[in-house]
């Protein structure tokens, strides 16, 4: 048989590499603003558009190439900063692997324009596709800028596998926060699509959070400071009253590398403990400096992960370190702990006397009137209906259509549901009862349901939240102070592109600007109390654009907001509550499933049980 192994192109071979190097438009800009820093520039300007899908563009005033070089810099494996195997345990540039630049080039139309300090003229060279395409002398300022244009022009599959433009935007902006936090003696700038996001003059690290976070974030500073012999700490914590139910601002930069460890985040957070409650994540940003001997970043080129010789001591030392700092600043405990029910269950919204929804609501309809054309389920819980409950039944006109699937159980035809459940036992008072504070279990003609409170409220918000921003009316209720929140720069952009939504929602903002948010109207299903989780959820979850296929933002901000306002579980219900919800569900018009899909109750047959006695 004839030899069949072949060397693959340069080209191809680099194609390859990029896959690894490069996934998103962010990739790219992470390579390119830690080859500025190793280029020891003072000032580093990004220029992004269309997040980074068309251009992604960075300007330093480094030390620049030489002609022969710049042409270098684009071979594999072609790098300035190691020279032997050795040099790799003592590392002190981000760079070293000589990937990044070849693995764009493969995969971009780049243009690089450099110039080193003691030459006349610089030199301008273009590449497509890994092939050079020209190369010419051009007068340039000393430094370098390189211009990544039309990113995987020449793989589709991997163009069109990008997310949408806040989305990639939003990735965008956490590599710039990494870098521009971990050299806060640089000066940053960057734009998208021509307007300013972030201007950064050099400063300490304490400005240079504060100019990327926001003003307000100066006072939540705790300052962390220690040196051993193994290790250096400085950097801040947030006080705890600042931490957040989402993972926030936690920043580990280990030899001003941003690293992610989930080993020393449970450092830091055991210091909070007893601080903060179980589901807040404390903020942080904190600088560790170790001998480069003793580490490993060697793994995998978009890894942010590293490996410590003494992993035990640093996390030791990481916490008590913290717990030093939060008992010198006197931080005491300011949470309140004692748990606000109103929290969690919206019930109480009905003292609140909200102004009836003024669409959809039949004021005629009675739900429990029998209706003989329709399949509507008979509910159990005729008696104990609190008279506000007829306000509540928004959309309950066309629930003929509604239960039409519901899993397990068919509800066809009139005769059928009408003794689904068991009313006889519904008339005793035996009618529903809470599992573990999380299930609501439900009997029926034929066995029982169980419900899980948490997903089926979800599903009732989920419903009526998107009723209310695709009709486009509001029910608000209108705050006597009005609510002043505040957010960082980028935080308030999200909050500004979904502000119509929300204003669908009964939010009404009196004022957004800079960091700050006024409130002065809310949505009738929410507590006061409860917006500024709700907003910080929303923001979160638009960050990860954590919804599923069918996404479309206004869905994804009733999933979310439906999420994060939720009965939780563990909140036990009184039987009205708990008749409440399921009527509400039922009247809901999908009610087998939570908005993210998932089973929302499950039904026992007695033939189901029957089989567990044989
Ligand atoms: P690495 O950073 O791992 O060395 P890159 O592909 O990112 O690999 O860069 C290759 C080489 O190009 C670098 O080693 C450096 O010598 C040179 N280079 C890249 N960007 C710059 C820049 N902004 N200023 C000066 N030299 C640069
Ligand atoms: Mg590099």
């Amino acid at each position: 048989m004839a030899d069949i192994i072949q060397l693959l192109p340069d080209h191809v071979a680099n194609q390859i590499a990029a896959g690894e190097v490069v996934q998103r438009p962010a990739s790219v800009v992470k390579e390119l603003l830690e080859n500025a820093i190793d280029a020891k520039a003072t000032s580093v300007t990004l220029v992004i558009k269309d997040a980074g899908k068309t251009l992604v563009q960075v300007t330093d005033n480094g030390i620049g190439m030489s002609v022969t070089d710049a042409r270098l810099s684009f071979e594999r494996h072609a790098t300035s900063k190691i020279k032997s195997a050795e040099d790799l345990f003592n590392l002190h540039t981000k760079g070293f692997r000589g990937e990044a630049l070849a693995s764009i080039a493969a995969i971009a139309h780049v243009e690089l324009k450099t110039k080193t300090e003691d030459s006349e003229i610089g030199t301008h060279l273009t590449i497509e596709g890994s092939k050079v395409i020209s190369q010419d002398p051009a007068v340039v300022p000393k430094g370098t800028t390189i211009s990544v244009k039309n990113l995987f022009y020449n793989i589709p599959a991997r163009r069109n596998f990008l997310k949408s433009n806040p989305v990639e935007t939003r990735h965008i902006i956490d590599e710039f926060h990494r870098v521009a936090l971990a050299h806060p003696n640089v000066a940053f700038q960057m734009l998208h699509n021509g307007s300013d996001v972030f201007n950064l003059p050099s400063s300490n690290s304490r400005q240079r959070i504060v100019n990327i976070f926001g003003s307000k974030t100066n006072e939540k500073l705790v300052p962390v400071s220690e040196e051993t012999e193994i290790l250096k700490i400085e950097g801040f914590v947030l006080k705890p009253e600042f931490g957040k139910k989402s993972r926030g601002e936690q920043f580990f930069f280990v030899n001003d590398r941003f690293i992610k460890s989930s080993y020393l985040h449970h450092a830091v957070a055991s210091a909070f403990e007893g601080l903060m409650k179980n589901d807040i994540h404390p903020g942080y940003f904190l600088f560790l400096e170790v001998d480069p001997h003793s580490i490993d970043i060697n793994i995998h080129p978009t890894k942010t992960e590293i490996k410590f010789d003494d992993e035990h001591s640093i996390y030791a030392m990481l916490r008590a370190t913290i717990k030093h700092s939060l008992g010198q600043f006197n931080i005491a405990p300011v949470l309140d702990f004692e748990r606000d029910k109103g929290f969690d269950t919206p019930y109480d919204y009905s003292k609140k006397q909200p102004t009836a929804p003024s669409i959809e609501v039949d004021r005629d309809f009675n739900p429990f009137k029998e209706k003989p054309k329709q399949g509507n389920i008979n509910f159990p819980f005729k008696r104990e209906q609190p008279a506000s409950w007829e306000s509540l039944y928004v959309g309950l006109k066309d629930e003929s259509s509604a239960v039409s699937n519901l899993g397990d159980i068919e509800f066809e035809s009139e005769e059928v549901t009408g003794s689904l459940f068991d009313t006889s036992e519904a008339e005793t008072g035996q009618t529903t009862f809470q599992l573990q504070n999380k299930y609501i279990v439900s009997p029926l003609k034929n066995g029982m349901m169980i419900i899980h409170q948490n997903l089926a409220h979800q599903r009732i918000l989920y419903e009526e939240l998107l009723k209310n921003i695709t009709v486009k009316e509001a029910v608000s209720q209108q705050l006597l102070f009005p609510l002043q929140l505040h957010f960082s720069k980028p935080d308030l952009e999200i909050i500004e592109k979904i502000r119509e939504q929300l204003e669908h929602t009964g939010f009404i903002f009196s004022e957004l600007k800079d960091e700050t948010i006024e409130i002065s109207g809310i949505p009738v299903l929410i507590l006061e109390s409860h917006v500024v989780n709700l907003l910080n959820q929303l923001v979160h979850d638009i960050k990860e654009e954590v919804p599923d296929t069918g996404f479309s933002q206004n869905d994804m901000l009733a999933k979310s907001m439906a999420a994060s306002m939720a009965i939780k579980t563990g909140v036990s219900l009184n039987k009205e509550e708990r008749e409440h919800l399921i009527n509400q569900l039922f009247a809901c018009k999908e009610p087998t499933v939570s908005p993210t899909n998932k089973p929302v109750f499950t039904a026992l047959d007695v033939s189901d049980l029957d089989k567990k006695f044989m």
